[in-house]
């Protein structure tokens, strides 16, 4: 791949950071989209993978540059894989309701009731998608998936998001219990930008 500046087709620089220091060994380095100020893509995908690229395209064809993408969710197997791509806006009531972790978690744990925990199974999905120009055919795409189950009740004050209620089952801790570091060494991103990084290190 010869482009050495990508586009990072996300507005969170704290994403950007964590990404970049990733890549910069690999001679990448990644520029964050609002220096061009595009506007928001509609995340019309049906699939993680599929919203990724969409993003990733919109970056990189308004950019001229290659695109990386993510998208992520929390995925429930008791309810059928909800909030899955609506995780970030599970408790909105309407289309411009931009509902907060609290009551996005208030409705995780209202839809699961009384289920018992060995059914709140549920693991958290990241996919990363990297296009090398806007109409490359064969982007490389890379996916993290971190098991867990949902809790009772809400536990910890770290993270964001679910974490508060994604218990490891291993541990017994939620994610929103876990030093910043440790999520960060063993989650879903994390997994998903070691499997990115192998993928862009084979010859
Ligand atoms: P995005 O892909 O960063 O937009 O994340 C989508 C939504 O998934 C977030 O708004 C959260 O609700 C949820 N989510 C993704 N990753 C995490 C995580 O690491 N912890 C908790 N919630 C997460």
């Amino acid at each position: 791949m010869s482009a050495r500046r990508w586009v990072l087709a996300s507005g969170n620089e704290g994403k950007r950071r964590e990404l970049e220091a990733l890549l910069a060994p690999l001679g990448i380095v990644l520029v964050a989209q609002s220096e061009w100020a595009l506007p928001d893509v509609a995340e019309t995908g049906e699939t993680f993978v599929e919203n990724a690229l969409l993003k990733a395209r919109a970056a990189s064809e308004a950019t001229g540059l290659a695109a990386l993408a993510d998208d992520s969710g929390l995925i429930v197997d008791a309810l059928d894989g909800a909030p899955g791509l609506r995780s970030a806006r599970y408790a909105a009531v309407s289309a411009d309701d931009r509902p907060d972790d609290a009551a996005n978690v208030a409705r995780l744990l209202s839809a699961l009731g009384q289920t018992p925990m060995e059914r709140r199974t549920a693991r958290f999905v990241c996919v990363l998608v990297v296009l090398r120009h806007a109409a490359d055919p064969d982007p490389i795409v890379a996916r993290g998936v971190w098991e867990g189950r949902i809790a009772m009740a809400p536990r910890g004050e770290a993270g964001f998001g679910y974490d508060p209620v994604f218990e490891l089952p291993t541990q017994g801790r939620t994610a929103a219990e876990l030093p910043a570091a440790e999520k960060n060494a063993v989650s879903h991103r994390a997994r998903a930008l070691a499997a990115l990084r192998a993928q862009l290190m084979a010859p």
